[in-house]
């Protein structure tokens, strides 16, 4: 599933080629996730402004309105001023002065979402609850400490919830934790500032990455224009059940929390 890198990198992979575009005609495929919300003609003549990503939204700024466009399990965009016909995944499409954008989804868990404001309805409904960006000055220990405080819950569970940070997908969770030597199953609310301050950094360093090589998840990510051959980050511990640790050799063991697989080391995450 495209996670918050992969989204990142799509965004910067057409942004600056986009912008200034005007709209000249919006096709739709299959029903995606959400429906667009309006009629695809209400969006002819409208101007591209800017492509910015919130969470996992790639968000569209046009001269009246904006679109949220969301990768879903498997999404991925293309911009290109030369495409074939619309192919059987593809749902959304866009052409504009300066070329076409396009959605292929083949799962169809991916979603394009007019809204005309940031603040509109529309818009609230998928970002209005949504905690702050992890790599944003925002996100502080101060911020971070005090929202975990109270929580039982295990801290494995907690990171993947939006409403406390953005963009921790398992698989940053896993690792983050990892980096930080923190056991999956340790109370959110009981961890000491110390170690949560580790958590900050270990969760920013992961993403950082992450970014770095092009995305972590996908063996068959390619961007907007294309680009494909973005390396695999090297796990810790994510999808490494029964191999040693690469730091102490231990072997790196499994469990369930809240329907996602945790992997952790049980040596160098005891507490
Ligand atoms: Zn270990």
């Amino acid at each position: 599933m495209p996670e918050l890198p992969e989204v990142e990198i799509t965004r910067q992979s057409f942004a600056q080629a986009i912008q200034g575009a005007k709209i000249l005609r919006v096709n739709l495929g299959k029903a995606l996730r959400w429906p667009l919300g309006c009629e695809p003609s209400a969006l002819i003549g409208m101007q591209v402004l800017g492509v910015r990503r919130r969470a996992k939204y790639l968000l569209v700024d046009l001269s009246g309105g904006l679109l949220l466009v969301h990768l879903g399990m498997s999404g991925s965009l293309r911009f290109s001023s030369a495409m074939p016909a619309m192919g059987l995944h593809e749902h959304f499409e866009m052409q504009t002065t300066q070329g076409t954008l396009r959605l292929k989804d083949p799962r169809r868990f991916g979603a394009v979402v007019y809204a005309r404001s940031p603040l509109d309805t529309a818009a609230q409904k998928l970002l209005g609850h949504l905690g702050p960006e992890p790599l944003e000055s925002d996100f502080t220990v101060a911020y971070f400490k005090n929202t975990l405080s109270g929580k039982t819950a295990a801290i494995k569970t907690v990171l993947l919830d939006a409403r406390v940070v953005v963009g921790v997908g398992n698989i940053y969770a896993n690792e983050a934790l990892f980096l930080a030597k923190i056991n999956p199953k340790a109370a959110a609310g009981k961890l000491s500032a110390e170690r949560v301050q580790r958590l900050l950094q270990a969760i920013q360093q992961v993403l950082k990455r992450a970014l770095a090589v092009g995305g972590s998840t996908l063996k068959d990510f390619s961007n907007a224009q294309g680009k494909e051959g973005y390396f695999q980050l090297e796990m810790m511990v994510y999808d490494r059940e029964g191999e040693p640790c690469r730091v102490c050799g231990s072997l790196v063991r499994t469990l369930r929390q809240g329907q996602r697989s945790t992997f952790y080391c049980p040596q160098c995450q005891k507490r």
